[in-house]
């Protein structure tokens, strides 16, 4: 079976088994519904529909941000990584690579900003869910404990300068986890490390309600972190 009719035949597996990865078509992939994100395949990516309701984070994070910005900014970077895709694949098909720096900077933005979302959706949730033995001795092991990891991620978020994320990766080279800041989406990068866990400093996550308090929307960030999925993270990137 090939990817392509993998993907159909989770399709039909419906919406009562995989309601949590349900996906919205914004590509060309025809009657594919129910997928995770994980099988996008380039040029067809897709804008997946909320693990829970777009109310389900108040009153840390309010429905109409989340509304906006999943359905407006995130369908956004999905539909400019699609585009970009195609232009990169048209390049190499007409050999007339002229305007690739251009498409390859677009390629970065919105690849960065889908991927970055698809995990964000993820890592946060209406029950905090446990951090794993694994990703407790990580954090033990990389920061000293617990409170001081999440005193650093939130003074590093913080700190971002204009728009971007914080992000918590596992440092495959070092075997430890690492405190990173992301400028819009894709500067700033360690290629080799693996995101775990990332907070959205964008405006657009918090201004509705933190204006410009970005402490105050860090701080209730890490009240809706869904540990679970931060712990999954971890072990699919150490393996
Ligand atoms: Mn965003």
């Amino acid at each position: 079976m090939n990817k392509r009719e993998f993907l159909k035949s989770s399709a039909l597996l419906g919406a009562g088994i995989t309601a949590g990865f349900t996906q919205i078509n914004l590509g060309s992939v025809g009657g594919v519904n129910f997928t995770p994100p994980s099988l996008d395949e380039p040029g067809e990516y897709l804008l997946p529909v909320l693990p829970y309701d777009y109310n389900a984070l108040e009153p840390y994070i309010d429905e109409a941000t989340m509304k906006l910005h999943h359905d407006v900014h995130h369908a956004g970077y999905v539909k400019g990584l699609n585009n970009a895709t195609k232009k990169v694949a048209e390049a190499m098909d007409s050999g007339d690579f002229s305007l690739i720096k251009h498409w390859e900077r677009e390629l970065a933005f919105h690849g960065a900003g889908h991927f970055l979302h698809n995990m964000f959706w993820k890592n946060m949730g209406p029950t905090p869910g446990i951090r794993s033995n694994t990703l407790e001795k990580y954090l033990t092991k990389s920061f000293g404990s617990f409170e001081r990891f999440a005193t650093l991620f939130k003074q590093a978020t913080t700190s971002v300068e204009g728009s971007g994320w914080g992000i918590l990766a596992f440092q495959p080279d070092g075997d430890r986890l690492v405190v990173l800041q992301a400028e819009k989406h894709q500067n700033q990068t360690q290629w080799v490390t693996i995101p775990i866990l990332v907070c959205d400093v964008w405006e657009h996550a918090y201004y509705l309600k933190y204006q410009s308090k970005r402490a105050d929307y860090i701080t209730a960030f890490m009240k809706v972190v869904n540990w679970d999925a931060v712990s999954e993270n971890l072990e699919r990137a150490i393996k």
